[in-house]
């Protein structure tokens, strides 16, 4: 399961990944910030993007610019033909059965929007029941606050003990004939928590619920299986996965994506539009309005294939030592609280150092040239819970090194003498 893929940790501390060379794929990774090199640990908010997609995203505006699916021309034809194998190589990735699954979006944020939107106002009642975690980013709660304002459902949390966990006896017991949704992250990007989705999923289809899995966070640390999954909904963003900004992918199976209503009306949405009654266009393009953006889907199919080209399993043990590595230094770190210790974790610490404010630690950290996130990462029910405002958090990617974390500790040491 995915959860053994990514627990896998190098033999007797032997490194098996060649950080080095792919480091060297990163050109923004090597600069200097406020005078110090770079250490960039906030892949949590948006991983960085190798050379083969920047190259990717200026050769298609350099060399084969134009509209897709419309234009009767040899670039128009060169764009659509990249533009749709970005699409496919999508769909291989995630393993879902058809490209035409795989829909275009602006983003998770996005992709949520459209289900709750769509299945949201097709298939609840009033008195429905939609669960969501009570860890989950903000994306993942308000389309169905929205949703619900809208067909009279309920919003539920489910709750998440004190280590970061979904307590999942709570979750079997809330369940019931009421509730047609489940929305979980895959991975918290607030504590790093890899939820058990596999059983989320299975005990909710058994009350004949849905279940839509938040994968920003997970898609970047190991490969995910639709078919294997099952899950009905897979939502993430490009700019998580080494892409570009402003693009993601909704995944949904057929028979559901086939019922619901458009999105947005207009472009390549319709079949024919008269004014005695419009049709839609089939599966994907009924969900994509309005001219796509085709450069951000040719960048992250050049991600995708940048990932098939880098030995993934190393790449995820890799960051599993460099996240045993940062907290074994922080548990050895006096007046370091850990925010999240489940046993199953992404390369995600968040952390508080005791008597400091965390934007504080955030801006004198950053001083000395390690970027973090600070806040309450969009997630401020689960900080709430904590009765925290937040939190400093570093985010590891395959592309950082056992020294970083080292600069990152003496980053700490120094910003305590400032604060405390
Ligand atoms: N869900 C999770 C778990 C996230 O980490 C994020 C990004 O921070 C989002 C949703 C929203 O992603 P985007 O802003 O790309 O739509």
């Amino acid at each position: 399961t995915a959860q053994l893929e990514v627990g896998t940790r190098p033999v007797c501390g032997v490194e098996l990944f060649d950080v080095e060379k792919v480091r060297a794929d990163f050109p923004i990774l090597h600069q200097q910030v406020n005078g110090q090199p770079l250490v960039y640990l906030d892949n949590a908010a948006t991983t960085q993007k190798p050379n083969a997609v920047i190259d990717a995203i200026s050769n298609y505006y350099r060399e084969d610019n134009s509209n897709v699916h419309r234009g009767a021309h040899a670039l128009a034809d060169r764009a659509t033909v990249k533009f749709e194998a970005a699409r496919e190589k999508v769909a291989q990735f995630i393993n879902a059965a058809s490209p035409q699954q795989v829909i275009w979006t602006r983003g998770t944020t996005e992709s949520i929007n459209l289900v709750a939107a769509s299945w949201g106002r097709l298939s609840l009642q009033p008195g429905d029941r939609i669960l969501v975690s009570a860890m989950e980013h903000h994306s993942n709660i308000v389309p169905w606050q929205l949703v619900a304002q809208a067909t009279g459902a309920v919003v539920e949390p489910i709750p998440v003990d004190g280590n970061g966990n979904i307590n999942m006896i709570a979750f079997d017991t809330m369940l019931n004939a009421r509730v047609k949704m489940v929305a979980v992250g895959h991975v918290s990007n607030a504590m790093g928590t890899i939820n058990p989705v596999e059983r989320i999923i299975a005990l909710a289809h058994a009350v004949g619920a849905r279940v839509l899995v938040d994968g920003a966070q997970a898609v970047s640390h190991w490969p995910v299986n639709m078919q294997a999954l099952n899950c009905d909904f897979y939502v993430f963003s490009a700019h998580k996965l080494f892409g570009p900004t402003g693009l993601g992918v909704l995944y949904g199976k057929r028979d559901l994506l086939e019922a619901m209503p458009p999105y947005q009306g207009g472009g390549e949405m319709i079949e024919s539009v008269s004014f005695s009654g419009t049709t839609y266009n089939q599966l994907p393009y009924k969900f994509e309005a309005g001219t796509p953006d085709i450069a951000g889907a040719i960048g992250m199919g050049a991600a995708i294939d940048y990932l098939n080209s880098i030995d993934r399993k190393a790449a995820a043990a890799h960051e599993q030592a460099l996240l045993a590595y940062a907290e074994e230094k922080a548990r050895a770190t006096p007046g370091i609280q850990l925010v999240g210790t489940a046993t199953h974790k992404a390369s995600v610490m968040s952390f508080l150092i005791e008597g400091a404010h965390p934007a504080d630690v955030g801006v004198l950290l950053d001083k000395q040239g390690v970027a973090v996130r600070t806040g309450n990462h969009c997630a401020q029910p689960i900080m709430d819970q904590f009765g925290i405002p937040g939190t400093v958090r570093a985010s590891f990617s395959f592309y950082n090194t056992f020294a970083e974390v080292d600069r990152l500790f003496a980053a700490i040491e120094k910003a305590k003498t400032f604060l405390l």
